[in-house]
């Protein structure tokens, strides 16, 4: 399950950015938006102020219109393949 939230300082509420993640896993800096560029992406988030902990501020799942996309295409694709698949019209 993905969540995205603001990636917050626990310490002086300095916001780093945007992230993006599994739910319960580590604020990595890989799933900062955008990503700082100078950074190993595998490290965790720290503070660039006070070097404190992140958390995840006003999080909530993830729904992109791509991923509703997807399914709805996966489901059409199934659909066709019962309506192939079915007796009296195998070749
Ligand atoms: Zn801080």
């Amino acid at each position: 399950m993905l969540v995205q939230g603001i990636a917050k300082c626990l310490h002086c509420g300095d916001v780093a950015g945007e992230w993006v993640g599994r739910s319960g896993s580590p604020l990595l800096i890989r799933g900062l938006r955008p990503r700082p560029l100078d950074c190993d992406p595998a490290g965790v988030i720290r503070c660039r102020r006070c070097n404190g902990p992140m958390f995840l501020d006003e999080a909530g799942l993830v729904s992109s219109s791509y991923r509703l996309r997807r399914v709805q295409r996966m489901r059409r694709q199934l659909a066709q393949l019962e309506r192939d698949a079915r007796p009296g019209r195998a070749a």
